[in-house]
């Protein structure tokens, strides 16, 4: 018989071996681990609308319960084009432009693959949400980096470089991803950036694919603009949401992608190859749920705003430098106070010995150095949750600086 010995990596995919685990995800499981109080993966520990779970209930108990239509249940496409011409200002026709994902994750990988050939460079901002690497790596696209830097002044804006930014374009340039409100930073960007981001993907031709999940999350009087409204960008983008983040139902996996028809076209191919669809019932739901009263909307921002000012404070005395978010419901934090070498020892001792998970800066980097000294806490909990995140936290206050 031939030698049948395997080689630990015969099995497996180049592409696999490019990229790790989710870093955010395993936080998580260390959180589980040792009983830690979980800031790390942004999920809410509170209920969903009671309203959106009635009608996910009554969707099952009325038998929703075979396949949508696999770019979305009908009902759903009809609401998402309705919000967004009422939020945003942007037409969309539900019959030729929107996809409906198994979450903004999927939404965002179907997107990629379905626009990306081999080679292709893809710039991302960076810190970026972690996905977006694999994501890249997996349509066999090349990621080029513009750094978003942190403000000198914790309640400024994380900003970038117009030339660096404009050196990151040319002829391979397929797509521009942006997330705003961002994921990790907390910037939102503004209609200043969004104008050049625009005037250079006209010029050189190239697709915004924009991350808009915490659309409805902003604080201090901030207004979130979508790409799409911009004069000359609804024909060059694709613009990504979902129920997660806006109806506290990150488990339901339902998301969607907004796209001209012909990029919807490939959209959906790739889509209904990887997964069919998203959850019929839950589509249903999710009708009902864009459908809630605008004073929905505004509570969810304004209770957000108090758990972020609940929480900074809290990281504040015990010594982190936060940089204040504008939207979504993350603090980045510069962690020099407490002289760890890296972030990773930092987040693994306040997990284990401090009671508090956290995510490691470098996960949203791609050269980890850069992230050595952040870490991100995530702030969607219940007010009694940060407390007792906070109460933990102050024992970092006798650790000094080795
Ligand atoms: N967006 C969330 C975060 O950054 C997690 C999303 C996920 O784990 N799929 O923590």
């Amino acid at each position: 018989m031939a030698d049948v010995s395997i080689q630990p990596k015969h099995f497996l995919s180049d592409k696999v071996e490019r990229f790790t685990e989710s870093v955010i995800r395993e936080m998580t499981r260390q959180a589980m681990l040792y009983g830690a109080v979980n800031l790390a993966q942004g999920f809410p520990d509170f209920p969903a609308p009671a309203e959106i779970k009635r009608a996910a209930q009554e969707a099952v108990a009325a038998d929703v319960n075979q396949y949508a239509i696999t770019w979305g249940a009908k009902n759903l496409r009809n609401a998402i084009a309705r919000q967004m011409k009422e939020w945003q200002g942007i037409p969309v026709d539900p019959e030729t432009q929107i996809t409906v994902c198994c979450g903004s994750t999927e939404a965002m990988i179907s997107t990629l693959l379905a626009v990306c050939n081999k080679g292709d460079e893809v710039i991302i901002f960076e810190p970026f949400y972690e996905n977006y690497g694999p994501d890249a790596v997996l349509s066999g696209a090349r990621p080029i980096f513009v750094k978003l830097r942190p403000p000198a002044n914790t309640d400024d804006e994380w900003s970038f470089d117009e030339r660096e930014l404009r050196a990151a374009f040319h002829n391979h340039t397929k797509a521009i991803i942006l997330n705003t409100p961002n994921n990790p930073t907390g910037k939102v960007f503004t209609r200043a950036e969004l104008e050049l981001i625009r005037d250079l993907c006209v010029e050189f031709n190239v697709l915004a694919i924009t991350d808009e999940i915490y659309e409805h999350i902003i604080y201090d009087g901030t207004q979130h603009i979508s790409i799409a409204s911009l004069a000359g960008m609804a024909e060059r983008t694709v613009t990504i949401n979902g129920l997660s983040k806006t109806y506290s139902v990150t488990g339901w996996r339902v998301g969607w992608a907004v796209a001209p028809p012909n990029v919807t076209n490939a959209i959906r191919k790739v889509h209904d190859f990887l997964t069919v669809g998203a959850p019929a019932p839950l589509q249903e739901a999710g009708a009902a749920a864009l459908g809630l009263l605008p004073s929905y909307y505004q509570s969810l921002a304004t209770s957000y705003c108090a758990r972020r000012d609940r929480l900074v404070p809290a990281l504040a005395e015990a010594r982190f430098r936060c940089f204040r978010p504008r939207g979504a419901y993350y603090v980045m934090t510069d962690i020099c106070a407490f002289g760890f070498t890296d972030d990773l020892a930092f987040t693994k001792y306040l997990v284990k010995e401090i009671g508090v998970a956290a995510v490691p800066g470098s996960s949203f980097y791609h050269d980890p150095r850069n992230g050595a000294q952040q870490v991100r806490f995530a702030f969607c909990k219940r007010v009694d949750t940060l407390d007792e995140a906070g109460k933990r936290l102050q024992k970092l206050r006798g650790l000094r600086k080795k």
